[in-house]
């Protein structure tokens, strides 16, 4: 069976340099909020183009939380998000007591600035743009309408490490972006991590007080805190992968490409790059009418496969008990989620099993 990822490849390229660190940061004696976690935040944001600053947390949806935190998101402001994004989205919102808007995506699966405008209330604060399945957003027109209506943009970039707009990096648009580096994220660790990056330092420095109880100093407590720091484990990890990244990167491009290139079947559309975007390939989505038909061809011909995800967040039993959305509430999104299925994708596949892929699913009929 071709599995729809496999972790384990990733860390094989490189083993001997993350033993080495593992070893490294154990011997060391220092655990927590070290020189690795620094390193790691100097060395992410140098890497995303060095204008930024970054504050490492212990997960992506903690990085939400806290970054809106930091921003100045308050109780029942009400922030637009896509219909379609990630469940950890919503709940960063919901933790700041936010309101979440959803509105449609466009044909790329990214936010449709068309729908920002008609959903703008007294009450809305910000839009949180969510670069999915590794493609950045286009971000121009979005940019226009947040300032011409004075919100805040934020950018979700749990699935879109190095993918640039225009040839910058996802994560520079706004005012702050939330990036996760759980082990499948293109940029993932051996764990739980994430980031907040932003060009102004202040969001930055006050995630930094959040994540650790609130406090600027040793035992002074100036805001109500949490615990959720990184460890010096993890970030010693992410720095050797960050090192790698690009390579790991361009594994991805070369199996996307033959998929591009090789398969040719009418029933199965696959996924289009918008002018001024390189896709990062988180996924690999293609669209097809009979959706669990062809998942259980692939399945019986080894090729395992997964949708992401098969029901949106609105309509997940939280969402509903809180605010009663009902099927159909978001037409676009539905037929997303009904069509979509993501092909085997990770850090390293040989030609074979990328010409098995291709094979079976040129073949489904
Ligand atoms: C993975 C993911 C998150 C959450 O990250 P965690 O580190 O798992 O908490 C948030 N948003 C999106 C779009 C994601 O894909």
């Amino acid at each position: 069976m071709i599995p729809i990822n496999d972790l384990s490849r990733g860390f094989k390229i490189y083993q001997e340099e993350y033993e080495k660190k593992a070893l490294e940061v154990l011997r060391s004696g220092w655990y927590i909020l070290g020189n690795e976690v620094k390193s790691l935040e100097e060395e992410y944001s140098e890497a995303l183009g060095g204008s930024c600053y970054c504050a490492t947390v212990d997960n992506g949806l903690d990085a939400i939380a806290l970054g809106l935190k930091a921003s100045g998101i308050k109780p029942g402001d009400e922030i637009i998000v896509q219909a379609n994004g990630y469940i950890a989205t919503v709940l960063g919102i919901l933790q700041v007591g936010g309101v979440p808007v959803f509105v449609e995506p466009d044909e790329y699966y990214q936010l449709d600035f068309h729908n920002i405008e008609p959903a703008i209330t007294k009450k809305t604060k910000a839009v949180l743009v969510t670069h999915l399945y590794g493609l950045a957003t286009r971000m121009d027109s979005i940019i226009e309408i947040c300032k011409k209506n004075g919100l805040m943009l934020f950018e979700d970039c749990a699935q879109s490490h190095f993918a640039p707009y225009k040839g910058v990096y996802t994560g520079l648009f706004g005012d702050a972006s939330f990036f996760s580096f759980y082990p499948t994220k293109n940029f993932g660790g051996f764990g739980d991590g994430g980031c907040v990056i932003s060009k102004n330092s202040e969001i930055t420095e006050k995630v930094k007080i959040l994540r650790n109880y609130g406090s600027d100093k040793r035992y002074h407590n100036i805001v109500i805190g949490c615990n959720a720091r990184l460890d010096e484990l993890q970030a010693g990890l992410l720095r050797i992968k960050l090192k790698h990244i690009k390579e790991l990167l361009k594994n991805r491009d070369y199996i996307a490409s033959r998929y591009l290139k090789e398969i040719s079947n009418p029933l199965v559309n696959l996924p289009v790059v918008p002018e001024n975007c390189v896709h990062t390939w988180y996924q690999f989505v293609v669209r097809v009418k009979e959706q669990e038909k062809f998942r259980s061809f692939l399945k019986n011909r080894g090729v395992a496969t997964d949708i992401a995800w098969k029901v949106p967040p609105y309509l997940q039993p939280a969402l509903v008990e809180k605010y009663g959305y009902k099927k159909g509430a978001f037409p676009i999104t539905e037929e997303i989620c009904d069509t979509i299925v993501s092909l085997p994708m990770m850090d390293y596949m040989d030609e074979d099993e990328i010409s098995k892929v291709i094979k079976e699913v040129n073949e489904y009929e």
